[in-house]
């Protein structure tokens, strides 16, 4: 089978590739035009922002990340922008996988029009977005390297992102620096989601040499740093941002599998964030990954980190039913790990009996 494959097209990677930013930006101002710069609230504080090169025509918006990107948090940040739109000539996006997914919606919508949400889907969006740059501030996650923007559409009990080449960034700042302050527990489950996009696309049956061949190193890489002592070394962190963007561009040219689907029914109805739901998903999985829950169980001792448990006792019938139905939605996911037929392994009580065990 050929596949066609897309990937983003430039990076500055290394200590302190941040500080570039200025001068890659003022290559690309024409002008008055304004670059838009969506940053992670986490850094509200952070002498971080007050290194960002912003001009004085600039926009920056701190971005909430309590919750997982909703559709209807981007059309209000699209709303709010309203009297820029024309003016806006580049997107950056500094944080977690939930900020670069909202640059990455926001760009899109910027140009093409419309809501969040009428792009939920494959290749749905007419035209490329601004033009985007993102800076990972959390590596796991790779949505820096993804042609995907996960949203949380809570009126359709959907999460699912704008999946098509146009979201993929145009270029990316990979500066280790940017990870140190992270903790060991978030820094464990972002880490993790490399772990699983890996694990899961090398289980499906859609996948090509090329996305096997990112799956692998980036899997190299996640057991060197997560096996070792001191899981944060500089070393470590570099070594985990290559595994990010790696494990990312492996989904790019795959699918991942059963993993993600329960875990975006948890984001869906406990409002748990994505890393962490993975990690309590794959935790029970063995039945699906028998090794590689294992190897899990082992990089969890070793880094002696404890996940939630018995998160779902206290749920009623209804709960269980929104999360069988939020899990087998994800139809191209369930097919490429257990078939055509996968509603006949994950039933409704089968479903249940999984959720039970988290
Ligand atoms: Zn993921």
């Amino acid at each position: 089978m050929v596949s066609i494959s897309k990937t983003v097209p430039s990076y500055s990677f290394g200590l302190g590739a941040l500080s570039g930013l200025g001068n890659f930006l003022s290559t690309r101002r024409v002008g008055n035009q304004k670059t838009l710069f969506l940053v992670d609230d986490y850094f509200a504080k952070s002498p971080i922002l007050s290194k960002l090169p912003l001009q004085p025509q600039d926009l920056l918006e701190l971005v909430s990340t309590k919750k997982e990107p909703t559709t209807d948090g981007i059309d209000a940040l699209i709303q709010k922008l309203q009297a820029h739109h024309k003016d806006i000539s580049t997107v950056v996006g500094m944080g977690g996988g939930a900020v670069l997914d909202t640059a990455k919606a926001v760009s899109n919508l910027l140009t093409n029009g419309g809501k969040a949400e009428d792009y939920q889907g494959w290749d749905l969006l007419k035209v490329p977005g601004v033009f985007k740059i993102g800076i990972p501030t959390l590596s796991g996650t790779g949505a820096e390297a993804s042609r995907t923007c996960v949203m949380l559409n809570e009126k359709k009990n959907l999460k699912l992102g704008m999946n098509s080449e146009f979201t993929l960034f145009n270029h990316l700042i990979l500066d280790p620096e940017l990870t140190m302050s992270v903790s060991r527990e978030q820094y464990f489950y972002t880490g993790m989601d490399t772990y699983i996009h890996c694990i899961e696309s090398l289980a499906g049956s859609f996948r090509n040499a090329i996305g096997d061949a990112f799956s692998h190193q980036a899997l190299e890489l996640c057991k060197q740093v997560f096996l070792s002592d001191d899981m944060q070394s500089a070393e470590n962190r570099q070594k985990l941002m290559v595994a990010s963007y790696f494990g990312g561009c492996a989904i790019a040219n795959s699918y991942v599998g059963v993993v993600h689907p329960f875990s975006a029914a948890l984001s869906v109805v406990l409002g748990l964030p994505h890393c962490l739901a993975n990690c309590i998903v794959i935790n029970v999985l063995s039945e699906f990954y028998p090794k590689e829950t294992d190897l899990f169980h082992t990089l969890l001792h070793k880094q002696n980190i404890s996940l939630p448990k018995n998160i779902t006792a206290n749920l009623t019938e209804t709960d269980f039913e929104r999360l069988y139905l939020s899990t087998i939605i994800h139809e191209k996911p369930l097919k490429n790990a257990l078939g055509e037929k996968f509603k006949e392994v994950l039933t409704r009580e089968k479903c249940e009996e999984i959720f039970k065990r988290m």
